[in-house]
C-alpha cells in the first residue's frame, strides 16, 4: 500500500521551558512512498526521522498536513486502527513472557469479529516465527537470547497482525557489527517475502544504501534529496548530501572556476569547455575517495600532465584489496585528504609530493555560498 505524506509539519514546545520558541521537528515534509517498497529514511541524529515515523504510526499528531494510506486519509485515525507494525532500536519485549507469548501478545487484544481462537493464534505465531527463523526459540525468554534473536522476535511481533505498513526505527543500532550485517540482510529478505511497504529509519548511510529501494535524506526536518541509493550517491544535489553519503567521506576542497578551468586552490585540475563553463566563481570541489588516480611513480616527483592535484604525502594504509593514500592539501576543508586506490595500482615509491588525476565522474562542484550543485561541470552530473 502506498503512503502519501502531504505538507507534514510537527512542532513541539521546547523541552527547555525557558525557551519560548517551538522546536520544528518536521517541516513541510511531502513525499509519496510507493507500494511494496523498502524506503530508507536517512539523516543525522535529531533531523526528525523518528518524528516522521511517529506521525505515520499515529503515535504523534501532525501540527499541519495530511497522511494517506492508499486513498484513505488516516491523519486522525488512532494508531491501533492504522494497521502499522513498529520495531524500535531497543526491542521492547516483555522480559517475563516467552518468545511465543511476546509474539502472540498483539493478537490477544483483538475483539469482536477479529477475535481469534487459541489455535488460530498459535498458527499465526508459528507462521511469523518461521518467516523470521526463530521457530526453535519459541519457549525461551528474551533474556536467554542474543540481541539479534531478540530483534527477530520484535520483528515477528510487528508482523503477526499482517500490518499494511512496517515501520523500523533504527532497528539494528543495538547489535554488534557482525549481527548488524546479518540482520539487515534478513530484513531485506523478510520485506521481499512479505511485500509489505516498509520504512527503515537509520543514521547509517551504508546500512540504508545496502538494502533500500530508495532513500529519503533528511536534515533539520526537511527532505534534502530522494531517489535510488546509487543515484543519490552519484548525483548529490547539495554539499550536505554529498558529505552524508559514502564512507570514507567525500573530500571537500575550496576551489574556483576561472580561465576555462576548474581549480582546487592553485591546482588546475580540469579543463572546462564553453558549454559547461559558467561564470568565474568560488566553489567547493568534492572528490570521492575512489576518484583519485595516483600519478607520482618515478621517484622524482615528476608529473607530466598539468591537470593534477598536488598533495603532500602523509602515510599509506594498505587494506588488502584497496590502499588509502593519506595526504594534505592547502585548499582542503578538513584535516587529511583520503584517496582510495586499488592496491595493484599502488605506486612503488611515494613520499614528499603525491599527485593525482581526478576522475571527472567522481567530482561534484557546489556553489560556495548556496552549497547547491553546479550541474554540467563534470561527467558525473
Ligand atoms: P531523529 O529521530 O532524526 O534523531 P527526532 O525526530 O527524534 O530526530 O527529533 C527531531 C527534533 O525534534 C529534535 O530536535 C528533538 O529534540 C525534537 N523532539 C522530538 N520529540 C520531541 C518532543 N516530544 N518534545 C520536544 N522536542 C522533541
Ligand atoms: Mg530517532
Amino acid at each position: 500500500m502506498k503512503i502519501v505524506l502531504e505538507h507534514l509539519t510537527k512542532r513541539f514546545p521546547n523541552k527547555n521551558r525557558k525557551i519560548k520558541e517551538e522546536v520544528i521537528a518536521v517541516d513541510d515534509f511531502t513525499h509519496e512512498i510507493p507500494d511494496g517498497k523498502l524506503i530508507g529514511l536517512l539523516g543525522p541524529s535529531g533531523c526528525g526521522k523518528s518524528t516522521v515515523l511517529n506521525l505515520i504510526s499515529g503515535l504523534e499528531k501532525p501540527t499541519e498536513g495530511k497522511i494517506y494510506f492508499g486513498d484513505d486519509d488516516v491523519t486522525d485515525l488512532p494508531p491501533e486502527n492504522r494497521g502499522v507494525g513498529l520495531v524500535f532500536q531497543n526491542y521492547a519485549l516483555y522480559p517475563h513472557l516467552t518468545v511465543k507469548e511476546n509474539i502472540r501478545f498483539p493478537l490477544e487484544n483483538l475483539r469482536g469479529k477479529d477475535k481469534l481462537t487459541k489455535d488460530q493464534m498459535d498458527s499465526k505465531v508459528r507462521e511469523v516465527a518461521k518467516l523470521v527463523q526463530i521457530e526453535n526459540l519459541l519457549d525461551r525468554k528474551p533474556g536467554e537470547m542474543s540481541g539479534g534473536q531478540q530483534q527477530r522476535v520484535a520483528i515477528a511481533r510487528a508482523l503477526v497482525k499482517k500490518p499494511r505498513v512496517l515501520l523500523l526505527d533504527e532497528p539494528l543500532s543495538n547489535l554488534d557489527a557482525r549481527l548488524r550485517l546479518q540482520t539487515r540482510e534478513e530484513l531485506k529478505r523478510i520485506q521481499l517475502e512479505t511485500g509489505i511497504t516498509t520504512i527503515f529509519v537509520t543514521h547509517d548511510q551504508e546500512e540504508a544504501m545496502s538494502i533500500c529501494d530508495s532513500l529519503v535524506v533528511m536534515e533539520k526536518g526537511h527532505i534534502m534529496q530522494h531517489g535510488a541509493p546509487q543515484d543519490v550517491y552519484d548525483q548529490p544535489e547539495d554539499l550536505f548530501v554529498a558529505k552524508f553519503l559514502g564512507t570514507p567521506q567525500i573530500n571537500v576542497f575550496k576551489g574556483e572556476i576561472r580561465d576555462d578551468a576548474l581549480f582546487i586552490g592553485k591546482d588546475r585540475i580540469m579543463e572546462l569547455n564553453e558549454e559547461n563553463l559558467g561564470e568565474s566563481r568560488k566553489v567547493y570541489v568534492a572528490v570521492r575517495p575512489e576518484g583519485f588516480v595516483a600519478v607520482t611513480d618515478d621517484g622524482q616527483g615528476q608529473v607530466k600532465n598539468e591537470n593534477c592535484l598536488h598533495c603532500d604525502f602523509r602515510k599509506m594504509e594498505v587494506m588488502g584489496r584497496d590502499t588509502s593514500i593519506i595526504c594534505t592539501h592547502e585548499a582542503f576543508e578538513g584535516t587529511v585528504v583520503r584517496a582510495i586506490i586499488p592496491s595493484e595500482t599502488r605506486p612503488r615509491f611515494i613520499g614528499g609530493e603525491v599527485s593525482f588525476y581526478i576522475k571527472p565522474s567522481k567530482v561534484h562542484v557546489f556553489d560556495a555560498v548556496t552549497e547547491d550543485v553546479i550541474r554540467g561541470i563534470t561527467d558525473g552530473e
